[in-house]
């Protein structure tokens, strides 16, 4: 048995079809765009059902730092929502794959999870970064954020729970189907 068959049997890592802002975890995973200033998909509705503190919190960060590159992650309150905070990352505009979309993704997954194990977060939920408006080909994110995840997992730390909430149909048969190869 190998670390890959590991991450789905242990159910240390879940695939779930669901709105992400229902979630109860510590930190929900919101896949938003450089000024942070929100926008449409689960930005949008992560804003609207956390309410104005996850934005102002945004805002400041817009101010201090200009908002956050592609790849990079930060972090504010959960406002409203279930979660306690809402890790906002920059997922990359998909322009054909060479020009480095796919190290750009990885780098949303990894940066997130460096946030969340900085912030003693111990469960976590990623929505389908890249893969609404942004244009990423779903199987091809889909392959990259699972080996992303379980590489990072190798490190002991104290997250115990990662959740692939995926919205859409079409994303949720693509995990399903990966997952069930790797168990
Ligand atoms: P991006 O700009 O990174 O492509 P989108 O918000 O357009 O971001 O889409 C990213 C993914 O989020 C898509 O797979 C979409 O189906 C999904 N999505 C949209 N709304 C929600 C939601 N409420 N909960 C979870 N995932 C969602």
């Amino acid at each position: 048995m190998n670390e890959e068959i590991g991450i789905f049997s242990s159910k240390r890592v879940e695939i779930r079809q669901e709105d992400i802002t229902k979630v109860a975890v510590d930190a929900i995973v919101n896949a938003a765009n450089n000024s942070l200033l929100g926008g449409g998909g689960v930005d949008g509705a992560i804003h609207k059902a956390g309410g104005p503190a996850i934005l102002e919190e945004c805002r400041r960060i817009n101010k201090r730092q200009g908002g956050c590159e592609t790849g990079e992650a930060v972090i504010t309150t959960g406002g409203n929502l279930p979660a306690k905070y809402v890790i906002h990352t920059v997922g990359p505009v998909w322009y054909g794959g060479k020009q480095g979309e796919s190290e750009k993704l990885r780098s949303c997954y990894r940066n997130s999870l460096k946030l969340a194990r900085e912030n003693g977060i111990e469960s976590i939920a990623f929505p389908n970064i890249s893969t609404g408006v942004y244009g990423y080909p779903k199987e091809e994110a889909a392959r990259l954020a699972i080996d992303e995840i379980r590489n990072f997992l190798q490190n002991k730390d104290r997250i115990k729970k990662v959740l692939f909430v995926c919205y859409d149909r079409e994303n949720y048969e693509i995990y399903c189907r990966l997952a069930e190869k790797l168990r």
